[in-house]
């Protein structure tokens, strides 16, 4: 353990630690004590503060206490001769360093400068946090480099972001060096920066890599189900389950060092490209500490290697770029060069099975002109028709293959997809054009995600492009009819068609006592998941997440309960649960991990129910914001009164059957109400009442229980003359 390191990291943490200590004065002398402070919509109050003590920081009053644990973390500076031989002093300073960095970035949000400022986008919200993180849990981001300082050069930059992109790891950029920054380098590169192209620019200082760990932390509380203050459990969970690293780019100043001293703590070693100490060693992190000189063209192997990273990619033989990171890209108007569908031409995706004689592996088709036959800016006629077989395949998968093409063709770089079926839009730039990409290559896209991913049900792939409008036109009409087919089966199929309904156990690997069983009605609670996925997803993976359960007698048919199901979920709940009613909320209801699209809450007082969506930031008549319902319904735990479902639920003939149904809905925010408005105004035709879609209230109309009540008594709203649902 090197000396320089120590004082060094120590030496910026007093610095940092002082720094938050003036900001702090400065705050109080404008502000009063109760001065609210709070990152943008999230329930984890400032949450490296709260995951490591378990204290809310909630207004200016509750900070200089924090301040206080920073100072007496903070060791002294080591003398110039002393040598430490572990790295307990440095870490304290590295824990100081992180409590004063996030005191000094939320004050940031009390009297300025702003964080969110140009590219820079400041803390991310819980909304965020959940949908990314459920990818750092699903594993379709392995996990985080947040790079601090700037590259020698922009084309060094460049390439160090597209490589981290390409192995699918999310890039959170904060410092600089010299006053140049690797976000900034990529700007003008013309690199797109955000949570999409998952290059994620915090801010300027390098104080800014706090929202990293906060990040972090939040995925320990809230993925991990770790309580609040249990710091040795948050260190632990990032140590194993979030694999990050930190890569200093330029000189590493003091601060720097400390901010690295707070990482190390997370066990999220650092990887410079300058000759700085190193910290070989395994201790805290789950190999190297710190690793000096680094080449940057080995920069993300080093990483990789130190961090024990293992990241599986399916090989695609395009001419760009290829993985999820650039799934957000758009491309603009100017840089198109051939443009498909999107009302601009006929277009559309269709995937069937075939009899596997009929189907020549690896054979790709284009019928009709190539790329190079247009000019830039044209627009052509489309379609994409993928012929599979397999002996596992079953045309109940067909669409979930189908469905996968927007993913594997946005995942190219420079190629934008939007839609499916006869209503896809795609966008092929012309850099994408200048490196050689063909219309052959979404034929080879599809041909290697498909056998990546859906190997154990499809044999045999073979694709066939059209971009003769005639072809296109006689095709489309083929696979219009197949789509009205399906959407009758699926819309046919009710949970008293089916004897068997399936589970899902994915989130038990930070909820263990929760199990989803998801019913032809009822979706999986994160909306990611249907009867027919689950299906599908027991033949590709028979030992998988997703295990058949026959229904078995029926004990309650209006509640939604049968004996199959109970004996399931009480053996794959550990115990915990003997029974639950799919179709209530107020008895036994079925429980939640914490991924619901939508809480359902009682309101006692308009004798009805409210649904609030995770990304509706504001308040509720039920007196809490989502983030800290969520808190209340998640953990595997029943709650009667509350509820965690899907989107489309709520607009299920199951819906709450046994509590009055889809009556008791009254109040939901409108952006909630506005994505459901078709198949809500779809059911309140069946029952003759139309008019009930506009009695549901909405913030606009009250968010106090009281204005609410007020609203349904003016619109005369069927729910305040049912039975009290208590
Ligand atoms: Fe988790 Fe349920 Fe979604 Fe499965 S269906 S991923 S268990 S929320
Ligand atoms: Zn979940």
């Amino acid at each position: 353990m090197s000396r320089i390191i120590a004082s060094s990291a120590i030496k910026g943490a007093h610095a940092i630690v002082n720094m938050a200590k003036e900001k702090l004065a400065q705050a109080m002398e404008t502000k009063s004590a109760d001065t609210k402070v709070e990152f943008p919509n999230t329930g984890y109050y400032l949450p490296v503060i709260y995951g490591l003590t378990g204290i809310k920081v909630e207004k200016l009053s509750d900070m200089p206490q924090i301040i206080k644990m920073a100072e007496d973390l903070l060791p002294e500076v080591p003398a110039q001769r002393l040598w430490l031989p572990y790295l307990g002093s440095t870490l304290d300073a590295g824990i100081a360093t992180l409590f004063a960095e996030e005191i000094y970035e939320s004050l940031k949000y009390v009297i300025g400068p702003n964080p969110v400022d140009g590219i820079w986008l400041g803390a991310a919200d819980d909304v965020i946090m959940r949908a990314r993180g459920i990818e750092f849990v699903d594993g379709s981001a392995p996990g985080f480099a947040a790079v601090v300082g700037a590259a020698p050069t922009n084309e060094i930059a460049v390439n160090l972001a597209r490589e981290l992109q390409q192995k699918s790891l999310y890039v959170f950029i904060a410092g600089h060096t010299d006053g140049k920054s690797f976000a900034e380098q990529l700007v003008e590169e013309g690199v797109q920066l955000g949570w999409d192209t998952r290059l994620v620019p915090f801010g300027k200082d390098v104080y800014a890599q706090i929202y990293s760990l906060g990040f972090a932390t939040r995925a320990a509380l809230s993925f991990g189900g770790v309580a609040p203050g249990d710091y040795v459990r948050v260190l632990r969970y990032n140590k194993i389950r979030i694999f990050a690293f930190v890569v200093a780019l330029g000189e590493v100043d003091d601060e720097k060092y400390a901010t690295a001293a707070g990482a190390i703590s997370y066990g999220f070693p650092t990887i410079a490209d300058t000759d700085i100490p190193e910290i070989l060693p395994t201790g805290v992190c789950t190999y190297e500490h710190v690793v000096s000189n680094v080449p940057h063209d080995k920069i993300v192997s080093k990483a990789i290697e130190v961090r024990g990273l293992k990241i599986v990619i399916t090989e695609v033989p395009v001419p760009v770029s290829y993985g999820p990171a650039f799934e957000g890209e758009k491309v603009r108007k100017e840089d198109v060069y051939l443009e498909i569908g999107g009302n601009k031409g006929p277009a559309f995706e269709y995937c069937y099975m075939m009899d596997p004689s009929e189907v020549e592996d690896g054979k790709i088709e284009v019928i009709g002109p190539e790329i190079d036959a247009f000019e830039a800016g044209s627009v052509t006629p489309f379609g994409l028709v993928v012929q599979v077989a397999g002996r596992k395949m079953q045309t109940d998968f067909e669409p979930i293959l189908e469905r996968q093409i927007h993913h594997y063709v946005n995942y190219a770089e420079g190629i934008l997809h939007v839609g499916q079926r006869d209503i896809a839009w795609i966008r092929i730039s012309k850099s994408a054009k200048e490196k050689g990409f063909k219309l052959h290559n979404f034929g080879d896209i599809v041909h290697a995600k498909l056998h990546g991913d859906f190997g154990a049900i499809v044999d045999k792939i073979q694709v066939k492009i059209f971009t003769n409008e005639e072809d296109v036109l006689s095709w489309r009409e083929i696979a219009r009819r197949a789509y009205k087919a399906r959407d009758e089966r699926i819309g046919s199929m009710t949970d008293e068609s089916v004897d068997t309904f399936y589970s899902c156990t994915l989130c038990q690997s930070f909820a263990p006592n929760h199990v989803c069983i998801i019913s032809p009605e009822r979706p999986g609670l994160c909306g990611a998941y249907n009867w027919l996925d689950g299906k599908a997803s027991f033949e590709i993976n028979p030992t998988g997440p997703n295990q058949p359960v026959p229904k078995g007698f029926t004990i309650d048919p209006d509640k939604g309960q049968w004996e199959g199901i109970n004996n399931f979920v009480y053996q794959t709940s550990r115990q915990t649960l003997d029974k639950f009613n799919a179709y209530s909320m107020m008895e036994d209801p079925m429980t939640s991990c914490g991924c619901f699209e939508v809480i359902c809450a009682v309101l006692p007082m308009t004798n009805g129910i409210m649904a609030v969506n995770r990304e509706h930031p504001g308040m509720t008549p039920s007196g809490m914001k989502f983030s800290t319902l969520a808190g209340t319904v998640g953990g595997g735990l029943q709650t009667p009164g509350f509820i965690g479902i899907s989107k489309y639920f709520i607009t299920s003939d199951k819906f709450i059957k046994a509590d009055g149904g889809i009556m008791r809905l009254v109040w939901m925010p409108r952006e909630l109400k506005e994505l459901l408005r078709e198949p809500l105004m779809e059911r309140f035709e069946k029952f003759g009442h139309p008019e009930l879609y506009d009695m549901i209230a909405t913030e606009e109309n009250g968010v106090a229980e009281e204005e609410v009540l007020e609203y349904l008594t003016q619109v005369g709203h069927p729910a305040l003359a049912m039975d009290p649902m208590f």
